[in-house]
Formats: C-alpha cells, structure tokens, sequence
C-alpha cells in the first residue's frame, strides 16, 4: 500500500461496499467502534415506527399475536442462530448478556453438582467475571472462580474439580481468539461444562457452536450485530440439553404454558425455558429490522474483508506511526485475531480522544488501550487509510497534548 488510491481501489473491487448504504452514518465519520455500539439502519428506524404506530397505537395487545409479539424471543433468535452455526430452535433473543450468563453458567453448575469450580480468565469482560463471582456467592456451595493469566495456562487449569469453563471467544480488548473446538473438547474431556461468549464473534466471524459441540453461549445484541443500545442478547443452549437443564430465573415466559397461569412453575422442554419475563419488544423489533442485512451476506465474506481491514491498518500504523511508543497488543497471526485491532500507549486515552475530535470514533479500553474494530458491513478501506493518517498527524504534532483531551466521561 502506496497511497490512498490503493485504498479506494479495494474498495471500489469490494462486493460488500454497497451495503455500507443501509447505514445512517454521517459524512466524514470514521467509525471503528461498532464492536462497543453498532450503527443505525434506515430499515431500523422504519420498523420501530411501525410497531409505535400500528402495532402498539392502533392495534395494542392484539399484536402479541397479529404482529408476532410473541413469538420475537425465537424470530430473533433464529437469525442469529444461522450466524453462530446452531439450530434455528437453540437461540433466543432475551434479557442482557450479563443476565443470560447468570442463567446459563447456574445450569451449568447445576450439572455437576460435585464439583466447585468455575474457570475463566483474568482478561475477561468484568461483567462475566462479576456475574460468576456473584453466582458463585448465591449457589451458597464454596464455588470459587479459578482465573488464568494466559491461554497457554487453559490445559492445566481444566481437572476433575471443574464443573464449568466460561469463556469470551474473542477478547474484548485484545481481539485474542479462543480455539472453540479445541477449548470445548478439552472442557468435556475433564466432564466440565462448556460456556462460551460470543459479544464480539457474533457478527464479526464464523463460530460454529454445534460443530464445537459447546453447551451453552451468550452474546450481544448491540455490538456487530446492530441492534441499537441496550439491544437484548441473545441465548443458546445445546438441543441435547435444552429438556433437563433448569436455570434459576424461572418466570413465566419459561413456563410450559405461560397463559394457563398455574401456580407452580413447569418448565418448558425448549429453549424457551431460557425466557424469563415480558420480552422487550420495541428493542426486539429494531434487532429483527438491523439483522436483515445478513441474508446479503456469508460469514465467509465478512471474514474476508474483516482480515484485510485489519492487516491494512496493521500494515499502515507500524509504517507510518514509528517512533511513537505504539505497540501491537492484538496477535499479529491473523487465525488468532477477530475483527479488531489494538495498540498499547502510555497515553492511548488522550491520545484517543484527539482521535474523536477529528471524527475518527474507536475507543480507549484502561489502562493504555487504542481499541480500533472494523465491521465489514459498512467500514471502508479508505476510512483505514484516513484514520491512520489522522493518527500519525496527533502523534507527529503531539496534538493529543491539549488540556481537553485530558478529561474523562462517565463512560469510556
Ligand atoms: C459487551 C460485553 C458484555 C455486555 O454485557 P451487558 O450485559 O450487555 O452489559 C458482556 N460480555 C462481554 C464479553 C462483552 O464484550
């Protein structure tokens, strides 16, 4: 790569330019953070206004059936299951990530009630590390978390006192890709119960859950899946365990038959037991409008693309931004890379945020993170190109220095 010419030549021979034209994202806006909130679609909008003004104003509690109110949790759920390879029937869409942990890691550990241990990393996504902390707590049995520092620790950490290994497939900062296959054969080998994360693979790269033969997975609605803020997540349970396993949230949208209104719970005998309450249906139907897009699309393409945006910005940061203190933080091999890219800096939040000033959005993940994810739907080869450049331009003039880049908001 030369110059920018060879940027806007990828992107004129790329076949999934065009769907960059369903998003509503402004001019000049480089946006390299829809692994933290994913752009709107047109279609979104559209869809939501439906659903306020027909479905809810007109038609009100009639939609439940006539609009297919009811039957969102599973609709959503199936389009998400043809992305992470399950069953049409294992998915559903429900609650936040961090409640369907809490739901899937409690039956995970209720299938090995001998065993006390729960294994997952120190770099893991908080939220998991606090939903198994606070598990661990409320199951009232001496669960404790066993945490591991590097992959290469996984094997050792895997023995008979585990009951379940719970793990983010793709790193959150880092981009680190897990072996599924590997990781869930060595988990059943030691009779643990397997539990992947899938907030930053779904979307992002192929996963395929049931060649993995994994148990259970959670993952994210609002990331690359564009489902818009506070989306709800999505569920997956193995069809072999979806009959007998029992998770603690047991309200009536995971009854058997939640209008005969019993007194006493019974579960159902599908992934429907994974449901708890009402399911938020404005927030469902913009994750059903925002998923459209994927009939256009195989996760093969997306990871074609994701590979050599990734490795242009790679290829152009380390050319073009040396002697500044940046240094790789994701795995150069490809195969063990997602579909983000991250350099360490002593100064990556200033740093970061002179980088949104000028309209290029990544993020800053603490302490010393430039987060940088590239989402093939609508991310230009050209926008790697521009955003390097306004990169090497703060680092050059040390433009990062200025006193209000130095001011932290409540979320980072
Ligand atoms: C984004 C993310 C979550 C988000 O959980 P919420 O309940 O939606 O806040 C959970 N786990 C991982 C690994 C994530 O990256």
């Amino acid at each position: 790569m030369t110059d920018r010419n060879d940027a806007l030549n990828l992107d004129r021979e790329d076949k999934l330019a065009p769907l960059r034209d369903e998003f509503r994202l402004r001019e000049g806006l480089i946006y390299l953070d829809g692994n933290s909130l994913g752009p709107m679609q047109a279609c979104v909008a559209q869809r939501v206004q439906q659903c306020l003004e027909k479905e809810w104003a007109q038609d009100l509690i009639a939609s439940w059936n006539t609009a297919g109110w009811y039957r969102l949790p599973q609709t959503v759920g199936a389009k998400i299951a043809s992305l992470v390879g399950a069953g049409a029937d294992d998915v559903a869409v429900t609650d936040s990530t961090s409640v369907n942990l809490f739901k899937v890691l409690a039956a995970a550990i209720s299938m090995c009630p001998d065993r006390r241990v729960i294994v997952s990393e120190r770099s893991n996504f908080p939220t998991d590390l606090y939903i198994a902390e606070g598990l661990a707590e409320f199951a009232g049995k001496g669960h404790e978390l066993r945490l591991i520092d590097s992959t290469d620790e996984l094997a050792g950490a895997i023995d008979a006192d585990v009951a379940a290994v719970m793990l983010t497939h793709v790193n959150y900062r880092t981009g680190e890709v897990h072996d599924m296959p590997d990781v869930t054969r060595r988990a059943h080998e030691a009779g643990a119960v397997m539990v992947w994360d899938l907030a930053h693979s779904a979307g992002a790269l192929p996963v395929d859950l049931a060649g993995a033969d994994a148990d259970f997975a959670i993952g994210c609605g609002y990331k690359y899946l564009n489902g818009g803020p506070g989306a709800p997540a999505f569920v997956y349970v193995a069809p072999r365990l979806q009959a007998d396993v029992s998770q603690p949230l047991s309200g009536w949208f995971g009854h058997r038959a939640p209008f005969e209104m019993k007194p006493s719970f019974e579960a159902a005998t599908t992934i429907h037991r994974f449901l708890t309450g009402t399911p938020p249906v404005l927030s469902l139907v913009a994750l059903d409008a925002a998923l459209d897009i994927w009939d256009r699309v195989s996760m093969e393409e997306i990871r074609e693309k994701s590979v050599k945006l990734c490795e242009l910005f790679i290829e152009l940061v380390e050319t073009r931004c040396g002697g500044h203190g940046l240094s790789l933080a994701s795995p150069r091999d490809t195969a063990r890379r997602g579909s983000q890219v991250c350099f360490a800096h002593a100064d990556a939040f200033p740093i970061m945020q002179a980088l949104i000033a000028r309209g290029v959005v990544g993020d800053f993940r603490a302490p010393d993170i430039l987060r940088f994810g590239f989402a093939p739907l609508y991310v230009r080869f050209a926008d790697v190109y521009d955003a390097v450049e306004h990169l090497r331009d703060i680092l050059d003039t040390q433009e990062w220095r200025q006193e209000r880049f130095m001011v932290k908001g409540a979320v980072t």
